[in-house]
């Protein structure tokens, strides 16, 4: 079958043809089921992710090659027989959770799977092929008239679950997201669900600023143009956010959202910054006198059957405007980092292309 392979880790957009990262579609033995509580599944579409440049450059230490894809979705073309806990059959649509946690391991006892030290995640398994072997537990199936190519949208929809789940937002609580990618448009939308208030996306692309307004966001700002704390301290009639996201990975901003928080917000670092970056906080400042809590998020544990729930519920169709075949993955990551596009898709299979 055909799959993508990361050649040479490096940089997909560096001008340097010596140290670009280097990508290939190549011929690899299609996976088989090996134990029979998997599924094998006939790709349909798999996302590009804000996170596939940075495995691009294997700041996961893996062995090149390797491949990558996580945000897939498909069709049921085998399972084995011990398949049985969530009626799964052939031919369903299906979507999913690309880490496949053993169940066993300290902390998957302790009830953090995304911790687990056995997981066989993307590197293992990996989206950008035709197909991929998963265990049922990481499937889920999607309704019957979803298409795929909105399917392919469950990971990133469990992501903003997750961040819900872990802003603990109360109704009536002030919002900022600082980044107006799909990750946090999708947060826009499901916080906004949860009773956010004064609900605030920080993006500089005009595009996005008006898909936040379209999904809920009652106040957009352009950062390029207008001093970002001093429109949050107005808007907010100087109290500041009770959740503040930050889903830029951007460093040179990295500090903004703790100045825009109130005193005793929750500030959530979502992104994926480059390796090596090192945030400077005022210590007294940010922790005793403004008893600031700051989380973040690995992955989406326990998110997907509510994922899975609200998925019809989300406002998707802008998501997807694009997609190329897997043969086509360098034009696939060149419309990506446009930033033209929501999402681009890569289509895996051409046949499931308008299922
Ligand atoms: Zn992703
Ligand atoms: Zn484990």
């Amino acid at each position: 079958m055909k799959c993508l392979q990361v050649i040479r880790p490096g940089d997909l957009r560096s001008g340097d043809p010596e140290k670009k990262g280097l990508m290939e579609i190549r011929e690899l033995p299609e996976p088989q089921i090996t134990s029979p509580t998997e599924v094998k599944i006939k790709v349909a579409y798999c996302a590009i992710c804000a996170s596939d440049p940075h495995v691009a450059q294997n700041i996961f230490g893996r062995e090149a090659p390797y491949g990558m894809g996580h945000e897939i979705s498909g069709v049921i073309v085998d399972m084995g027989s011990g398949v049985n806990t969530k009626g799964l059959r052939i031919g369903d649509k299906v979507a999913g959770n690309f880490l496949r946690a053993c169940g066993r391991c300290y902390h998957c006892q302790n009830g953090h799977p995304e911790f687990c030290t056995n997981a066989i995640d993307e590197g293992k398994a990996p989206g950008y092929a035709e197909y991929v072997v998963w265990d049922e537990s990481q499937v889920w199936k999607i309704p019957d008239d979803m298409p795929l190519r909105k399917a392919c949208l469950l990971e990133p929809t469990s992501i903003a679950v997750r961040v819900t789940d872990r802003a603990e937002l109360m109704v009536g609580q002030r919002v900022a997201i600082q980044g107006g990618g799909p990750i946090g448009l999708l947060c826009a939308q499901m916080l906004k669900m949860r009773g956010a208030t004064d609900l605030t996306v920080i993006e500089p692309r005009a595009d996005r600023r008006a898909f936040a307004l379209k999904f809920g966001a009652d106040h957009v700002i352009d950062p390029t143009r207008t001093d970002v704390v001093e429109e949050c301290a107005r808007l907010t009639g100087g109290l500041g956010y009770d959740v503040v996201i930050e889903i830029t990975g951007v460093p040179s901003i990295a500090t903004i959202p703790l100045k825009i928080a109130a005193d005793g917000g929750t500030v959530m670092y979502i992104a994926m910054y480059d390796d090596g970056f090192a945030m400077s906080v005022p210590m007294t400042d940010t922790f005793h006198n403004r008893n600031l809590t700051l989380r973040a998020t690995k992955v989406a544990p326990f998110c997907f059957p509510r994922a899975v729930q609200i998925l019809s519920r989300m406002q998707l169709d802008d998501f997807m405007p694009v997609s190329f075949p897997l043969d086509e993955i360098d034009r696939a990551f060149e419309a990506f980092f446009t930033g033209d596009y929501l999402k681009v898709l890569v289509n895996c299979n051409e046949d499931l292309r308008d299922l």
